[in-house]
């Protein structure tokens, strides 16, 4: 039988994972992967972005954790490429390297007063309530009445409803103990979400605007006069016949619904954008403007018609979007990508990319298999055509432990999985996150390699 093909995957959320499945199945040539991340837990966004009360949706972790009983899985945490561990020395001693490292950082709004105290990117709030060990420290003061979410996509509504729980629905889920008292305790009223376009272009899916109507402790609220549609806006919705259409039918439903009087308030805004975020040493208010829509060559578009408003808030979340963030030595360009052609990287041999470093921070952890697939199908053909060798093969375990770099293998984080679920089962709770660097180092120690 040949030598396996040892390949190293560096990110280990969905795409990292989707990755090593797909390669471990491999009968021809038969395939070894490391799988390295920089955290000590794996899963990626599973785990510190999809929003704690989506527990069936964190539940796709299961089918990860299938791929790591497979033979030839191996687990490498708290080992960061780029600082750890160069690309360099990957390359060398590796057959293969492929880059999961997602959209690490932030798009920003580039707007006045954007860095006031008060003002958060969504990624660091979504990072704090899930338990991410580099944002614990953050100090998000909640003390307001009202708070406004800049954007309309996913992330946007979950930053707005997990604002919006009440302790007993923040009881049952893994969010951390600090940020569920500090948003059941917290004196908002409304939270205000905006949107640069209109209802028919909201980036928003069904499922999600839905929820936003179900909750026990808030309610949408909408103007019916933002739901005036404009012939383009109107003949897109015609056209669509599903998500489009079912968050414009959601809206004239909450438009319509009289107010059930509950503690909170989510309100959908369109139309307008931030021009300002002002206020004296602190996030006061965010000044907008609002939009019309225009047909830009076939797109439509927002423009600003001069007319402003001010919308009092003591926090602003800004949530529009995602990036990649560059590693040293491996190519990226100014979308925040890694360049690559169906998952081969440009101008550089046997390194590959999938997920969001591959095609931007957008889709669905599902997106990422079919992206996975792709990339490794390449990697396989190039891999059978020969061109697959490292130059100097090592161990990544001993390349490690002779840099004296400390890494959490699986069995470390089955260790802190079984801590964190035992503590969950004491409250009724999936499990209670270990979020400080050292409770996770040691916990993920514990067991001896
Ligand atoms: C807030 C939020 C909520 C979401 N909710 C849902 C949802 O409810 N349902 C759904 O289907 N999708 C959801 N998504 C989308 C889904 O999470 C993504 O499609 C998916 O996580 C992208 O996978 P990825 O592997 O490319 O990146 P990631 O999941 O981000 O994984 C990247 C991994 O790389 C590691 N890494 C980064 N840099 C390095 C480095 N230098 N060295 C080593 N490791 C490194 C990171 O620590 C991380 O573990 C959500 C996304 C966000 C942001």
């Amino acid at each position: 039988m040949t030598e396996p093909l040892h390949v190293a995957i560096v990110g280990s959320g969905p795409a990292g994972f989707y990755t090593a499945d797909a390669l471990l199945r491999s009968e021809e040539p038969r395939v070894e992967v490391d799988v390295i991340d920089r955290l000590p837990t794996p899963w990626g966004l599973v785990r510190l972005g999809v929003a704690p009360d989506h527990e069936n949706i964190k539940a796709v972790s299961r089918a990860f954790e299938k791929t790591a009983a497979r033979p030839g899985f191996r687990f490498f945490g708290n080992v960061e490429v780029g600082s750890t561990v160069s690309h360099d020395e990957l390359a060398a001693a590796f057959d293969a390297v492929v880059y999961t490292v997602g959209a690490q950082t932030d798009r920003r709004l580039g707007i006045p007063g954007e860095d006031l105290p008060g003002s958060w990117p969504a990624t660091a709030f979504v990072a704090w309530y899930n338990g991410h060990p580099d944002f614990q420290d953050l100090d998000f003061d909640l003390d307001t009445e009202r708070v406004v979410v800049v954007g309309n996509g996913n992330v946007a509504i979950d930053c707005a409803r997990m604002l919006a729980l009440p302790a007993e629905e923040l009881a049952p889920t893994d969010t951390t103990e600090e940020a569920a008292a500090a948003i059941a305790s917290s004196p908002i009223r409304e939270i205000v979400m905006l949107g640069r376009r209109g209802p028919a272009q909201a980036a928003f899916t069904p499922p999600e605007l839905k929820e936003l109507g179900e909750l026990a402790g808030a309610e949408p609220v909408v103007d019916a006069a933002d739901l005036r549609l404009d012939p383009a806006s109107a003949a897109e919705l015609e056209a669509d016949r599903d998500r489009a259409r079912r968050n414009y039918e959601l809206l004239q439903e909450y438009a319509a619904r009289p107010s059930e009087g509950k503690p909170r308030r989510i309100v959908l805004r369109f139309l307008v954008s931030p021009l300002a975020l002002v206020g004296d040493g602190k996030v006061e208010a965010v000044e907008v403007v609002h939009n019309e829509l225009v047909d830009d060559g076939g797109r439509i578009v927002a423009r600003p018609t001069g007319e402003t408003e001010l919308i009092p808030a003591g926090l602003v979340l800004r949530s529009v979007g995602y990036r990649g963030v560059a590693l040293p030595g491996v190519p990226f360009d100014e979308t925040g990508t890694i360049p690559n052609t169906a998952g081969r990287v440009a101008g550089a041999d046997r390194v590959y990319a999938a997920g969001w470093i591959k095609r931007g921070p957008s889709g669905v952890i599902g997106t990422n298999k079919k992206d996975a697939a792709e990339t490794v199908e390449c990697l396989l053909e190039d891999a059978r055509a020969g061109a697959l060798v490292a130059p100097a093969p090592r161990d990544l375990a001993e390349l490690l432990d002779e840099k004296g770099a400390d890494f959490v293998d699986y069995e470390g984080w089955q260790a802190i999985d079984a801590a964190e679920r035992a503590a969950g089962e004491l409250h009724g709770r999936p499990r209670v996150k270990l979020h400080r660097w050292q409770a996770l180092l040691e916990t993920g120690r514990r067991i001896p390699r």
